[in-house]
């Protein structure tokens, strides 16, 4: 159901990202990645993602938290394939520390990732999809958007920012085709998520299973990782036809978590 349409997918080189790729190919988008890592792996991934669908899969190495590349991104993307039709917020970084050991230059580069990216993402899309008279617009936000935990000052700002910001543009497009709304998941199970047991296991002299349950799903009552294809598939709904009435809203998928 997209064939024709163009997205892009920041921070699709691993985890939620590539899902959501995966995805959107899988419905016959054109999909751009984007993201950092190994160049063999980013094109294993990139034939990968191709093969799920009969759309073009590029990628754009751009900094998220680089205006100008993303201008540069959201350009290459409209030369390509016109639109972009869809737009992924999904970049993002974390930084755990008090507030007054906070370093600044985390600050900084965490709202420019995590929020002014998604701003200058938008500014730079909207008028395409104004011009084609519909629009996707799904940020991954996260549960983090709705509640706070200590030590993650610059990541809550960003999320609960991200969520304002996109209710304003939902407002802003909501007579024009277009669709912005937020995605909060829970702890969601990624390569990045699965490689911090092994170590936490030995730092607390705790089983696998203890870690899991006592440390990483300590506030998803469900205690269950929720996956990144269960996001995916949310964000595939948000392109629907069926969905152009949920807009600036934000939706959890967070295993019960912000229902505590
Ligand atoms: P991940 O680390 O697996 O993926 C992050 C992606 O962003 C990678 O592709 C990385 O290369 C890319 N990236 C990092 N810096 C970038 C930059 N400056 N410019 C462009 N791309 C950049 O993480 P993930 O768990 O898949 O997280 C994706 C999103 O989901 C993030 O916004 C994160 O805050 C959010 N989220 C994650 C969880 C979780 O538990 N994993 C929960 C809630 C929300």
């Amino acid at each position: 159901f997209l064939n024709g349409k163009s997205a892009i997918v920041t921070g699709s080189t691993s985890g939620i990202g590539l899902a959501v790729a995966r995805a959107l190919a899988g419905a016959g988008a054109d999909v751009m990645l984007n993201g950092f890592g190994d160049a063999d792996a980013i094109e294993e991934a990139r034939a990968g993602v191709a093969a799920l669908g009969s759309g073009e899969v590029l990628y754009d190495a751009a900094d998220v938290g680089d205006p100008a590349a993303i201008a540069a991104l959201v350009a290459r993307a409209h030369d390509a394939w016109g639109g972009p039709d869809i737009i992924v917020n999904n970049a993002g970084i974390q930084h755990v520390c008090g507030i007054a050991d906070f370093p600044p230059e985390k600050w900084d580069a965490i709202i420019a990732l995590n929020l002014t990216g998604p701003f200058h993402m938008m500014r730079a899309a909207i008028p395409h999809m104004r011009a084609r008279g519909w629009g996707r617009i799904v940020s991954t936000a996260s549960a983090h958007s709705l509640v706070a935990s200590p030590n993650k000052s610059a990541y809550v700002a960003a999320k609960h920012g991200l969520v304002g910001l996109t209710k304003t543009v939902a407002l802003e497009t909501a007579q024009q085709g277009i669709t912005a709304n937020c995605i909060s998941p829970g702890y969601v199970w990624t390569p990045l998520v699965e490689r911090q047991i092994p170590d936490t296991m030995k730092a607390r002299g705790l089983t696998r299973e203890r870690v899991i349950d006592d440390v990483l799903l300590a506030a998803q009552p469900t205690k269950e990782f929720v996956t990144p294809e269960q996001v995916a598939a949310l964000a595939l709904f948000l392109c629907r036809d069926e969905a152009k009435a949920i807009t600036g809203a934000n939706l959890s998928v967070d295993g019960g978590w912000t229902a505590a």
